[in-house]
C-alpha cells in the first residue's frame, strides 16, 4: 500500500487519436508545476498518481495541482494491491472514525471476483465492525471510495476535490496577452490558459508619466499568473512619447482610440518574434469608451493577427468574481496609474469612425513612433 494523489484529467478523453499527445503535455505540465519538490509521476488508466511525494509538502502539491488547466479532480488516497483485504487496509486509514458514511466503488477492472456492490457491502460491514459509524447510502456524511482499476490495483480515498477543468497548456497555439495593471486583462490571459494556450505577456507604460508602482504591480500580476502555467517572461514598452504626439496633434476625444492601434501594431510585432499567433485582451462590450463595437473596429483595422477578447459577454461584477478566485483581484485595485489613464480625455469618442481616426492618425509619422517604442523594450523574468 503507498500513500499517492490520484488525478483525473478533464476534457483530454474527447481528444480521440490526439489522447496521447494530449497526455504528454499534461503530464509535462504536472512535472513543471512540482518542480524541486520530491515525488513521483505514473500513469495508471486514466489517471495520473503522484507517489513517493514529500508527506511534508502534502498542501503544498495540492495547491499547484489545483492550478493545472486539464485536472479535472484530485484525492489524496492510497494505491493498493488487488485483494480484498489489502483493499480494506486501507480503507481503515480513510475512513471516518465516528458519524454517517457509505461506500462506494467503482471496477475499472470488470473480471474482478467481486461486484460493485458485493465490495461496498464487504468493506462496508468490517468499518461497521471496526468504528462506530451509521451506514447512510443516501446522504451520507463521508463517503469511502474504492475504484479497483486492474487485478493487481485499486484506489482508496474519500474525497473528491475540484480541479480547476480545462485543457493542458501548450496545446492550443500561442497568444500574446496585453497585460495592463487592471481586473480584466488577468482575467482573459487566466481563460485562454484554461483552453490550452501558451499565454506570453506584454506590458505597455508610460514613464515617467507612470511610476515604478505600476510597474511592480504589474510584475505582481505576472508572478501569480505564473502559477498558472502562464509564462513568467514580462515584456514591457514604454509609449509616453505616443501619447505625447496623439496629444499634441490629434483630436482629444481620439486619445484613447488611437493609442489603442498603436498597442496593437507593437503587441504583433512582440507577438510575430515570440510565434504567438493571436493577441489576447481583456475587453468587455461596452465597459469604457474604448470598448464599444466602433472602438473595437477601429483596433482590428490595424491587425493583422486575430485579437481573442474571452471577456467580451462578462458584465465587470463576474470578472471581478473570477479575479478574486484567482487571487489577481487585490493586486488589481492598488491604485497606480495605468498608462491610458494619463492623458485620459474628458469626453473620449463613444463611437469613433474609421475614416476620422485613419485621418487624425494620419498627422502622425506611425513608422516612427513605431520604432522609438520598441528601443524602449524590456524583459523581465518573474
Ligand atoms: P483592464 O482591467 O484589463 O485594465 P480595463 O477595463 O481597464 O481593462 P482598458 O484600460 O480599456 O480596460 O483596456 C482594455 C484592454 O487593453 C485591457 O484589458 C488590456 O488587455 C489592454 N491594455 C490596456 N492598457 C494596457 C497596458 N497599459 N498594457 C497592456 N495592455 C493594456
Ligand atoms: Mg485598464
Amino acid at each position: 500500500m503507498e500513500k499517492v494523489i490520484i488525478i483525473r484529467y478533464a476534457e483530454i478523453h474527447l481528444k480521440g487519436k490526439n489522447r496521447g499527445y494530449f497526455e504528454r503535455v499534461f503530464a509535462v505540465n504536472l512535472e513543471r508545476a512540482l518542480k524541486g519538490i520530491r515525488h513521483e509521476l505514473h500513469r495508471t488508466s486514466g489517471r495520473y498518481l503522484i507517489a513517493a511525494f514529500d508527506e511534508g509538502r502534502t498542501e503544498e502539491i495540492l495547491s499547484k495541482i489545483a492550478r493545472v488547466f486539464g485536472v479535472h479532480s484530485y484525492s489524496l488516497g492510497y494505491l493498493t494491491g488487488g485483494e480484498l483485504d489489502e483493499i480494506y487496509d486501507a480503507c481503515l486509514l480513510v475512513a471516518p472514525r465516528r458519524g454517517t458514511f457509505k461506500v462506494e466503488s467503482h471496477r475499472a477492472y470488470k473480471n474482478y471476483p467481486l461486484t460493485s456492490m458485493q465490495i461496498s457491502a464487504e468493506i462496508g460491514a468490517r468499518l461497521l465492525q471496526a468504528f462506530p459509524l451509521k451506514v447512510d447510502v443516501h446522504s451520507p456524511e463521508h463517503t469511502v471510495y474504492v475504484d479497483v482499476r486492474t487485478a493487481h490495483e485499486a484506489l482508496v480515498f474519500c474525497s473528491f476535490e475540484p480541479g480547476p477543468g480545462g485543457m493542458p497548456v501548450d496545446t492550443s497555439g500561442k497568444g500574446l496577452l496585453l497585460l495592463s495593471g487592471g481586473i480584466d486583462s488577468p482575467v482573459a490571459g487566466y481563460m485562454m490558459a484554461k483552453r490550452g494556450m501558451s499565454v506570453e505577456l506584454l506590458h505597455f507604460h508610460s514613464y515617467p508619466y507612470t511610476n515604478d508602482g505600476a510597474k511592480e504591480k504589474v510584475k505582481e500580476l505576472a508572478a501569480l499568473l505564473a502559477a498558472y502555467s502562464i509564462s513568467p517572461v514580462l515584456t514591457t514598452i514604454n509609449v509616453a512619447h505616443i501619447q505625447e504626439a496623439i496629444h499634441s496633434k490629434c483630436a482629444p476625444e481620439l486619445n484613447v482610440t488611437l493609442l489603442r492601434r498603436f498597442m496593437v501594431r507593437l503587441a504583433e510585432r512582440v507577438a510575430k518574434r515570440k510565434g504567438a499567433q493571436c493577441l489576447i485582451t481583456g475587453e468587455s462590450l461596452g465597459q469604457v469608451a474604448s470598448q464599444t463595437i466602433e472602438g473595437i473596429t477601429s483596433s482590428n483595422a490595424v491587425a493583422t493577427l486575430p485579437i481573442l477578447r474571452p471577456l467580451i459577454g462578462f458584465d465587470k461584477d463576474e470578472i471581478i468574481l473570477h479575479a478574486k478566485k484567482m487571487g489577481t483581484f487585490d493586486i488589481s485595485i492598488q491604485p497606480f496609474e495605468d498608462c491610458c489613464t494619463v492623458f485620459l480625455p474628458d469626453f473620449p469618442a463613444i463611437k469613433p469612425k474609421l475614416s476620422f481616426v485613419e485621418e487624425e492618425e494620419g498627422k502622425l509619422d506611425v513608422e516612427a513612433l513605431l520604432q522609438e517604442a520598441m528601443e524602449s523594450e524590456e524583459t523581465f523574468t518573474l
